[in-house]
């Protein structure tokens, strides 16, 4: 496993890291137990990093994950969870509920500490809010020692800089703008190495779009995109290949990415995924797959408030 600094956070993270999200059986129904083995997998083969949410599964992520941590030593890894959203449409900024939230995903969890907490989606949010509300309240929780770091995340990536712009921030997550079809996030690293922001990036598969299983029914891409995606897969079984791999080995080869988040409840798909790494890239599938995703490059969907989506 390769290791980065999560901007200056001082934390060395593992280039490929564990998204939580399918214990919460988002993708499909999962039986615990593997879930658990999936976490053990990842951290013995030296990922060291985990990020969940009390929004996947309505807690259930956070509660499984909390049961895989149970008599692992908390120096092994770096926890990251969040705050403010609850449910498909359920969204709560305030101090009060942010502050009330931590300890309820600490109690799940089975720690005193996390090393990073996030305002989940701030898109849906009143960014004044965040910026002059949420953010402040996370930082008392870091005096308190509750959480190491604070950081945002989000899909629309102009809500990063509006944020950041007005507010020091340690480190963002963004999603499905590191992948095969969206590379988009490439334009704000700059900026965001200026400010000595970490960068995570979530969903390297798309969401799974980029997998041979496809995209999950609720998933929000156009016909368009799915289809190309499709296209995209087939192509590489074809050629004996897994866009899968390909995906994961793209995400992960940008250096000014501290860590890419891959989601998966099953040990075998671990496995192959921190393998998939070490492997050199195949740069003309490379090419032939982007050739094919040309027609939806950085082809996204809206997510959150209007004016969070400019
Ligand atoms: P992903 O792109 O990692 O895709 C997950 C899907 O891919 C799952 O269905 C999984 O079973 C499948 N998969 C994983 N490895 C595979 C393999 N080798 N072969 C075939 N299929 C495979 O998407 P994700 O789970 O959405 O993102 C990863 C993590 O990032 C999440 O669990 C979450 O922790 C984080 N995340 C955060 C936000 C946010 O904060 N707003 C948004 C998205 C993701």
């Amino acid at each position: 496993m390769r290791y980065r600094d999560l901007g200056q956070t001082g934390l060395r993270v593992s280039v490929l890291s564990y998204g939580a999200s399918p214990l919460g059986s988002v993708f499909r129904a999962i039986d615990e137990a593997e879930g658990m083995r999936a976490v053990h997998a990842a951290l013995d083969l030296g990922v060291n990093f985990i990020d969940v949410s009390p929004y996947y599964g309505l807690t259930r992520a956070e509660t499984v994950l909390g049961k895989a941590l149970r008599g692992v030593p908390r120096g092994r890894y770096y926890l990251a969870t969040k705050v403010g959203r609850y449910g498909e449409a359920s969204f709560d900024f305030s101090a009060a509920r942010v502050t009330a939230s931590l300890d309820e995903s600490l109690a799940r969890l089975g720690v005193d500490y996390v090393d990073l907490l996030q305002c989940h989606d701030i898109e849906f949010a009143d960014l004044d809010q965040i910026v002059n509300e949420t953010l402040p309240a996370l930082r008392r929780l870091q005096a308190q020692g509750k959480a190491r770091f604070v950081g945002i995340t989000g899909l629309p990536l102009s809500i990063f800089r509006s944020v950041l712009d007005r507010a020091d921030v340690d480190t963002v997550l963004s999603y499905c703008h590191y992948c095969l079809n969206d590379d988009s996030l490439t334009a704000l690293l700059p900026y965001l190495k200026r400010r000595g922001v970490g960068v995570i990036n979530a969903s390297p598969l798309c969401m799974g779009l980029l997998s041979d299983r496809g995209a999950p029914a609720w998933h929000p891409a156009s016909a368009r995109l799915k289809a190309a995606a499709a296209e995209a897969a087939a192509f590489c079984r074809r050629q004996g290949a897994d866009i899968s791999k390909l995906a994961i080995q793209f995400s992960v080869a940008n250096p000014s990415i501290a860590t890419t988040l891959v989601g998966t409840a099953s040990p075998t798909n671990l496995e192959r995924n921190v393998r998939w790494i070490d492997e050199p890239i195949d740069a003309s599938l490379l090419a032939a797959v982007q050739r094919i995703l040309a027609p939806v490059h950085n082809e996204t969907w809206p997510s959150g408030r209007p004016e969070n989506n400019a």
